[in-house]
């Protein structure tokens, strides 16, 4: 790893190792990139707008630039990041796409080298942008029949499966295209995959992938192609298909499924999900195509085990109507956040009702004034990658309101719960970006509470809890979100470094009765007071529900019975009367 003691000299406001290796670069390639740790800006030649059409050369935060990636190639760019970042490789090498000039997306490959500090922090990485769609094009000629053997464009075949790969999907769907075939895409994912490698490790999850292929492979029909996209997802191709045959093949194929996998010895049993497109009807290019087979898996996924969908007109309106919104979400977030609002819940002590603190939740309007529930606005958002940017201002709207009312009041202690998703965790700077926050509005760390939920925790377990960690080192606060949902497992009560854990609003129901919500309530109230954890109950709306919470030794409550979320001002009214009647201490009794 090369390393360098502090920052260069300055040439001309700049640092001159920047302004050397630019010109370095320019010279050898037109173009290039420049990431500097210390701006956190992302910097492309103008000359790379010829290639691709980016709305900005410049990005900062770096993490913005997130958002014109295609998504489904994100993780392999944040992934390259992070293992330069890490210093894991000295130097940077993915392909990805970006929104190509004439439309749709086109594959580029970025290739850099940087440097980190001796405290091994990155502090710069420049590299070179390479237009490889007319190489990927090239190499697919050929490659149809016999990809699988061919060890001189290993970059079309997977090598776990020996399948070919997403790449080759690509050039192949293209080829059918041009030649108008019709032709149906089917998307198969292994719902449980993620259960299975941790339940026997990684080798035998490949081994078990490698096994899945072959059966897949022998059960289509010869006409039809299988890929491997990555992970546990497959595409199968088959030209000059009808409906009712791939109904058929996908009703067969998941009775087959039904059986477990003999891996090594081991019954593996898992489930799938399928979704089918069909070209033309469908979509006219690949991308187009393969969201609506995306479209037609999500349905299959969000069925209880095994499941099976094909792409229908009802999707195609609801596909069109996530579109619209996604074009509107981008430009609200581009047009300075208009649109969006941050609302605040209160939360208040258990002992006496009165208010502590507040969660900050996103609320989203279209230009036209339509509300859209946060229920949908989230998933789009996380779909699309922005959930990052969005997420950082709601953190830094309710930082700098927060900031307001602690610095007016003579009781420091308000708390303020914003919501991380998923995404966020892959961000290694994220606990820098909210540090630099916290400082920027002088808010202390404590008055903060940062809330995760264990599935986006636990499907990226070691960086997501790092970054929560150095967070926390911090003083910053972390609060386990929803729990009792989704994998609820009382040993990450334990493991997990949380400060405070949030029961589900799904435990309320009856909890005053004797009954299992009153001892699942209760027996996690012991164990989260023994490991020296707050518990807080969602979705109050009953006073005997607060009764019976009271009396389980709840510390912390939310929920309508208290308050709705609000507005800013309707909040302030309520519950942050000093803030217009001077300064005689914001508690307000309920
Ligand atoms: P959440 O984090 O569990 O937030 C609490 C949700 O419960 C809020 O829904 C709140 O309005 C609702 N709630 C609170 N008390 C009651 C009650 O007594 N009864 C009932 N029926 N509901 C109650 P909301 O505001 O619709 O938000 C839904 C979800 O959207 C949130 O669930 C959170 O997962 C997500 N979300 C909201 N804002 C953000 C954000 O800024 N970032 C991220 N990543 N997610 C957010
Ligand atoms: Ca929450
Ligand atoms: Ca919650």
């Amino acid at each position: 790893m090369k390393t360098i003691c502090s920052s260069s000299t300055r040439f001309a406001g700049q640092d001159f190792d920047l302004v050397k290796w630019r010109l370095i670069a320019g010279a050898v390639s037109a173009c290039h990139f420049v990431l500097d740790y210390e701006t956190d800006t992302l910097t492309f030649s103008q000359e790379c707008l010829e290639i691709v059409a980016l709305p900005s050369v410049e990005w900062t935060p770096v993490s913005s630039f997130s958002n014109v990636i295609f998504p489904d190639d994100l993780d392999v760019w944040l992934g390259a990041l992070r293992r330069f970042e890490s210093g894991q490789t000295p130097r940077l090498s993915c392909d990805f796409r970006l929104p190509a000039r004439e439309g749709g997306y086109l594959w580029v490959r970025c290739t850099g080298e940087g440097l980190h500090l001796q405290n091994g922090k990155p502090l710069l990485l420049c590299g070179c942008v390479h237009n490889i769609a007319e190489e990927l094009t090239a190499a697919a000629q050929g490659e149809m029949d016999n990809c699988a053997q061919s060890s001189r464009r290993p970059f079309l075949v997977d090598p776990l499966t020996g399948m070919p790969n997403r790449l080759s999907f690509y050039s192949d769907m293209k080829e059918l295209m041009n030649q108008s075939i019709q032709s149906t895409i089917i998307i198969i994912d292994i719902k449980n995959f993620k259960n299975i490698n941790d339940m026997y490790g990684h080798s035998l999850g490949d081994m078990m992938l490698t096994e899945f292929a072959a059966l897949m492979r022998d059960k289509l029909p010869q006409l039809a192609r299988l890929y491997r996209f990555g992970g546990d997802e497959f595409a199968a191709v088959w030209p000059w298909s009808r409906r009712a045959a791939v109904d058929k093949f996908a009703e067969e194929f998941l009775q087959i499924s039904e059986q477990p996998l003999l891996v090594c010895g081991q019954r593996v049993r898992y489930f799938l999900s399928i979704g089918a497109a069909c070209f033309p009807d469908d979509g006219r290019n690949v991308d187009e195509l393969l969201k609506c087979a995306d479209v037609a898996l999500s349905k299959a996924k969000a069925k209880l085990w095994d499941g099976y969908s094909y792409f229908t007109i009802e999707d195609r309106n609801t596909y069109m109507q996530q579109l619209e919104l996604d074009v509107l979400l981008h430009q609200s977030v581009e047009n300075n956040f208009h649109g969006f609002q941050v609302f605040y819940q209160p939360i208040v002590g258990a002992k006496n009702r009165q208010c502590t603190g507040a969660e900050a939740l996103l609320r989203w309007q279209t230009p036209d004034g339509i509300y859209i529930p946060p229920a949908r606005v989230i998933p789009l958002l996380e779909k699309s990658g922005l959930i990052s940017r969005v997420g950082l201002w709601v953190l830094e709207t309710a930082v700098r309101q927060t900031s307001k009312w602690v610095h007016l009041n003579t009781d420091k202690t308000f708390l303020i719960n914003v919501n991380l998703s998923a995404h966020q965790l892959l961000d290694r700077m994220l606990p820098e970006r909210i540090l630099t926050i916290l400082d920027r509005f002088s808010l202390a760390p404590g008055n903060l509470s940062l809330e995760v939920t264990e599935s986006s925790v636990i499907n990226n377990m070691g960086e997501a809890c790092e970054i929560l960690q150095s967070l926390r080192n911090r003083g910053v606060r972390i609060a386990l979100d929803d729990f009792g949902t989704g994998y609820s497992s009382l040993s990450h009560l334990q493991t997990l470094p949380i400060d405070e854990i949030k029961i589900d609003r799904s435990f309320l129901k009856g909890v005053a009765d004797t009954g299992y919500n009153k001892s699942f309530v209760s027996t996690i109230v012991e164990l989260a007071h023994s490991l020296q954890r707050v518990i807080c109950a969602e979705g109050v709306e009953e006073q005997v529900q607060y009764q019976a919470l009271r009396d389980l030794k709840v510390d912390k409550l939310q929920g309508y019975l208290f308050g709705r979320p609000t507005s800013l001002e309707t909040f302030q009214k309520s519950f942050v009367p000093y803030y217009y009647a001077g300064n005689e201490g914001y508690v307000k009794d309920l």
